[in-house]
């Protein structure tokens, strides 16, 4: 629109000047035109003048020529002949020169009549001559005293005046003419220089009106533009909410799911929360996938530049996706080259990328793999640019959806969804991110092959050197809790259940407040350790409930936030208000727990000196590795002890219940329980059972192999007994 109307305005700038260039030219050739008029006139002028005085010339040289002769004549004095040559060659020389020119009608007319009367004169004064010269003195003086000479001489004056009058009448006319020619060339200039103002003035004004207009639309358009960006923050608002919305009761879904699921239930019961906890998962991976999307869309999305550990951040994905890719017998394999211990970046966006690229690299993986590799491209003194690729044998991509592919809801084949599940919305975010990080993808495939996208990122580089080292598990001295009171504020009765449920497992005391002002009243009556606060309740919501706590009751008691929110900045706010800490719903047990233990200190001194203790169970010739757990327990040894507790209770008694199906040969059962101890055995890192119960499992699913399944089933008993009492001797 802007440069429209600029264009606009360059449109009538131009023709404005055209029609002034015109005007100026118009007036130039007027002006050239007069001077040639002038120029024209004034030769003229000069010309009469010219043929006026020769005419008169003549007159007089003819009648000295004459005068001479008579006093010759009459007095006979030669004295008066003396020179008088030169009077008859200028009448003759100015007489031959007026005929020579290119004289008008009644000019020439006159100057041959003055010609002939010349003639008859200089004829007469010689015959008188000649007759003085021939004797005949009397002839010639009676010729003189004739008056004939005269009478002729009286011809040419009247002939000489009527020239002369001529003349002056047409001078007078050149004059006239040249006025009326002044006045009009006058007239014309007159009008093209106004003609030249009144455009320049015209265009001055359009210019003016034209810039008077291009302010108010550039004024519509910065409102528009807020406008736009106020309905884009309501969007992104809107959306927020409704994620909120969604994730509150999602939270309880799955919290509940996942409490139900540690209850003794039946083969349906397992199957059914399974599929609850997966719909609820796949819910909760699209409801995120679309807050990304519309947060991008609404350029929203706040891209972090803090310092973190690349190879802690593999490491992790390592973590998370093993399990996924034991289950389809994958392999999974991070190769990292060559790159440095810190990079300054935004660790979470490149986080979300690679789990996106390696969830659907083993998602559309059957067989093989997927590795991800990760190497330095080039660096200079304070960028380094890497190159990632995330590389599956999976089922490919036709080449022809090979470019539509990175578009939002776009699947490579109709019935991914009904296959495969998800949204089509994944690799639009992954593509948006990478732009925003100043990054670009490329993908390459064959089907039936498998896929490779490939990836370039800068990163600033760190100056200041990590502490931490990727294997460091720091050990906080741990401070026994003696029975610590937790107060949970919450609204939503679903999530109180849930609360109160988790914590009674966990062997806390806790109340629970519906909203921010009786949480207040309890605290102010009673002390408690640890606080976790809903944030959106009625009443008073938890900011507001936080910065009272602080600054009323003056209390440093530790504040948890828990919110649906998925807002970026949402943990600074909460920290703003005087909250410790924040973890979004829906929250996962486990990292609640942390959480908790975190703020409360509670520990328990004697496992934290056992680290080394059951660091010597991953030695090489041990079935057991406890180096997952480690991982997983963020330094936290009483995590690790409880979960070989757990194994040591568990496993014997899901072995036994395997031994019963294969008894029995219940294909279901068996698959179920196979599926459920090689979970429980990976956590201890039973790497010798692994390949064997896979076996079992797919033997299971196929309903086919019986005695496969029993001849796995022996070695995989043998190494759990070994790893039990492996464990117990810890
Ligand atoms: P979705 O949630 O459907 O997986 P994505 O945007 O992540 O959405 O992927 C879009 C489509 O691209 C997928 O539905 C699938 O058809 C194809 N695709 C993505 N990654 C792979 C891969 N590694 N192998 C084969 N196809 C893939």
């Amino acid at each position: 629109m802007k440069r429209f109307l600029l264009s606009n305005i360059s449109i009538k700038i131009g023709i404005g000047f055209f029609l002034a260039l015109i005007a100026i030219i118009i007036v130039q050739y007027l002006t050239d035109n007069s001077i040639e008029n002038l120029k024209t006139s004034q030769q003229e002028m000069l010309r009469s003048n010219y043929l006026t005085s020769k005419v008169s010339l003549i007159e007089s040289s003819v009648y000295a020529y004459d005068n001479k002769i008579s006093d010759f004549v009459c007095t006979g004095n030669s004295y008066f002949l003396k020179n008088n040559e030169v009077n008859l060659k200028q009448a003759i020389v100015n007489m031959q020169f007026l005929l020579d020119q290119n004289l008008s009608g009644d000019q020439k007319i006159l100057v041959i009549k003055l010609d002939s009367l010349v003639k008859m004169e200089i004829n007469a004064a010689q015959q008188t001559l000649a007759d003085y010269h021939n004797e005949s003195k009397s002839d010639a003086i009676a010729q003189v005293s004739s008056g004939i000479g005269e009478r002729i001489l009286d011809d040419i004056s009247y002939v000489v005046s009527s020239f002369q009058r001529m003349e002056s009448e047409n001078l007078s006319r050149i004059i006239e003419r040249r006025n009326q020619h002044t006045r009009e060339v006058e007239m014309m200039n007159n009008m093209a220089t106004g003609f030249a103002i009144v455009v320049i003035v015209i265009s001055i004004m359009v210019l003016f009106r034209d810039i008077k207009r291009r302010n108010k639309v550039e004024l519509e358009l910065r409102n528009a533009e807020k406008q736009a960006y106020k309905v884009a923050e309501m969007k992104e608002q809107f959306m927020a909410n409704m994620s909120h919305e969604i994730r509150t009761p999602m939270n309880s879904i799955l919290g509940f799911a996942n409490f139900l699921s540690h209850t003794e239930l039946n083969k349906d019961q397992q199957d059914y929360i399974r599929a609850i906890q997966a719909s609820g998962e796949n819910l909760l991976t699209i409801i995120n996938d679309i807050l990304d999307f519309s947060k991008i869309e609404a350029g929203m999305l706040h891209i972090e530049k803090v310092a973190f550990n690349p190879a802690e951040l593999f490491h992790s994905l390592q973590v998370m996706f093993q399990q996924r890719a034991d289950e389809k017998n994958l392999s999974l394999n991070f190769n990292v080259d060559d790159i440095p211990v810190t990079l300054i970046g935004d660790p979470t966006r490149l986080t979300q990328i690679l789990v996106n690229l390696i969830n659907n690299a083993i998602k559309f993986t059957k067989q093989g793999g997927v590795s991800v590799t990760v190497r330095k491209l080039t660096e200079n003194d304070d960028e380094i640019f890497l190159d990632f690729q995330v590389k599956d044998s999976g089922i490919g991509i036709p080449h022809e959806k090979l470019d539509a592919i990175f578009d939002r809801f776009n699947q490579a084949d109709t019935d991914t969804t009904r296959k495969f599940g998800g949204s089509g919305l994944g690799l639009s975010i992954v593509k948006k991110l990478i732009e925003l990080l100043n990054g670009k993808i490329k993908v390459e495939s064959n089907v039936g092959i498998g896929t490779v996208f490939i990836f370039q990122l800068p990163f600033k580089k760190n100056s200041v050197a990590f502490k931490e080292n990727l294997s460091d598990n720091k050990i906080e001295s741990p401070k026994p809790a003696t029975s610590a009171a937790v107060l949970v504020v919450e609204d939503n009765i679903m999530n109180q259940k849930l609360a109160q449920s988790l914590l009674q497992y966990w062997g806390f005391k806790f109340e629970i407040a519906e909203n921010g002002n009786v949480a207040i009243e309890k605290l102010k009556v009673k002390s408690f350790d640890l606080i976790l606060m809903d944030i959106q309740m009625p009443e008073l919501n938890g900011y507001d409930t936080a910065f009272f706590i602080r600054n009323n009751l003056k209390l440093d008691t530790p504040i948890i936030a828990m919110t649906a929110h998925a807002l970026q900045g949402e943990r600074d706010k909460c920290i703003r208000y005087g909250m410790n800490d924040y973890i979004s719903k829906p929250i996962h047990e486990k990292e609640l727990l942390k959480l908790i233990e975190k703020y409360l200190n509670i520990g328990q001194p004697e496992l934290s000196s056992n680290q080394n203790h059951y660091k010597s169970s991953q030695s090489n010739n041990k079935i057991t590795n406890l180096q997952y757990l480690n991982d997983l327990s963020n330094g936290k040894p009483e995590f690790v002890r409880q979960m070989v507790d757990l194994f040591i209770l568990e496993a014997p008694e899901e072995i036994a219940k395997l031994e019963q199906a294969i008894n029995q040969m219940q294909y279901e059962d068996i698959y179920s329980i196979a599926h459920k101890f090689k979970s429980t055995a990976y956590f201890v890192g039973i790497d010798s059972a692994k390949s064997d119960l896979i076996t079992i499992e797919r033997c299971a699913s196929e309903k086919s192999n019986p005695e496969l399944i029993r001849s796995c089933f022996i070695k995989v008993k043998d190494v759990c007994n070994r790893a039990v009492d492996e464990l117990k001797s810890l």
